[in-house]
């Protein structure tokens, strides 16, 4: 599929400067900065010119941010803003600061951000209201300098074609969310000490959405979303506890992540944190065990990217067959408790 986005009216702002200068929103949580936004500044470095990274906070967890991302390869340099306001991430309170930092010089020419939850409601958002168009889960970019277009490519029906998107020169600011599986993460380097400059915060006083509560599933497992290694369960698991007691010693011995498909999710064996696929997370890892998980077309959509794909299955025509590297036919109550036998040895 090949879409164009064509022009706008943007004038209003500014004219687009011939080198591409973009600004990569670094999101962090519990102090920590997080690895969506250093795929996203791993693409933004891909366009060929300047990047500038964006830290939001609380004025008491912005310092151990900046510290961390001061040490970034390929930031050209660093502005934050804090505020008591910025404590939560709102897309309704902080999209007036982007609003006000895109409309002043020196202008930015591309805003990238990882395609997280927070992401997907502010960047289309701040785009809407500098009435720009957005796009969503790129895994490639490149920018044509001779006339200034940046052409994206993004899966679109589940994965099944990938849709090639041209931005043309005639929209000043590029705004693109990036699928982390696609780009690797930004290094850190010790001796890199980037600039920071501060933004004075744009409060809200009548935003009519408020923060409640934030519910972190705690676990002390790899994060599915980054993990070398993840180990699935599906429908096959029969319940809750033979998904634990069955799918958990296998991933501890291979200290993998634990996934799930949808129907493991929907019939209560596992969190729905867990699920992957085309309404779950998409993964990438070294290694995906898929076991008892018959591959329909919206898991694969989250998993069919990853470098080694062993299936485990009773049925030989099962469709995750036809993905993966290392099928084993057979029943998984056998074979998953063999396998940790034999990998404890
Ligand atoms: P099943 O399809 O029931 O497969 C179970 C498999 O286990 C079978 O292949 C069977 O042969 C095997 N099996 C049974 N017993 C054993 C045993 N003892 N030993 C070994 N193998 C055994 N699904 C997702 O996973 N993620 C998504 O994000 C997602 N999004 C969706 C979005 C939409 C809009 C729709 C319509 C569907 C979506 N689905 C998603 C659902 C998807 O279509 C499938 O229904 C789902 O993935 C099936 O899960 P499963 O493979 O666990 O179950």
């Amino acid at each position: 599929a090949r879409s164009y986005i064509g022009s706008r009216v943007f004038s209003r702002f500014y004219a687009t400067p011939a080198s591409p200068h973009a600004l990569v929103l670094l999101e962090h949580r519990q102090g920590i900065l997080d690895s969506g936004s250093l795929s996203a500044l791993t693409a933004a470095n891909q366009l060929g010119g300047q990047v500038t990274g964006l830290v939001i906070g609380a004025p008491d967890h912005v310092q151990g941010i900046l510290d961390q991302a001061k040490k970034l390869q390929g930031l050209t340099s660093l502005l934050y803003s804090t505020s008591i306001q910025y404590s939560e991430p709102l897309p309704e309170v902080i999209s007036p600061l982007l609003v006000k930092l895109l409309s002043q010089a020196p202008p930015f020419t591309h805003v990238a951000s990882s395609t997280s939850s927070f992401a997907k409601s502010l960047l289309p958002r701040v785009a809407a209201m500098l009435d720009a168009p957005a796009i969503s889960d790129v895994i490639s970019v490149d920018h044509d300098f001779s006339n200034n277009s940046t052409t994206f490519t993004r899966p679109i029906y589940a994965g099944n074609a990938i849709a090639t998107v041209r931005a043309s020169s005639s929209i000043p600011i590029k705004f693109f969310t990036v699928r982390g599986t696609a780009f690797a993460a930004a290094s850190s380097q010790e001796s890199t000490e980037v600039a920071s400059s501060p933004l004075d915060p744009v409060l809200v006083s009548d935003s009519s959405t408020q923060h409640v509560k934030t519910v972190l599933t705690k676990s002390d497992r790899p994060d599915l979303g980054i993990a070398s290694r993840v180990v699935s369960g599906g429908r096959a698991l029969k319940n809750a506890d033979t998904f634990a007691s069955t799918l958990y010693p296998l991933a501890d011995i291979l200290g993998a992540a634990v996934g799930a498909s949808r129907a493991a999710v929907d019939a209560g064996y596992a969190d729905n944190s867990l699920q992957v696929g085309q309404t779950g997370k998409v993964v990438a890892p070294e290694l995906y065990m898929a076991i008892g998980i018959s591959g329909a077309i919206q898991h694969l959509a989250g998993m069919k990217d990853s470098k080694l794909i062993i299936a485990i299955n009773k049925d030989p025509d099962a469709p995750i067959f036809q993905v993966a590297d290392v099928g084993l036919v057979g029943d998984l109550f056998e074979v998953v408790p063999e396998l940790v036998t034999k990998l404890k040895h």
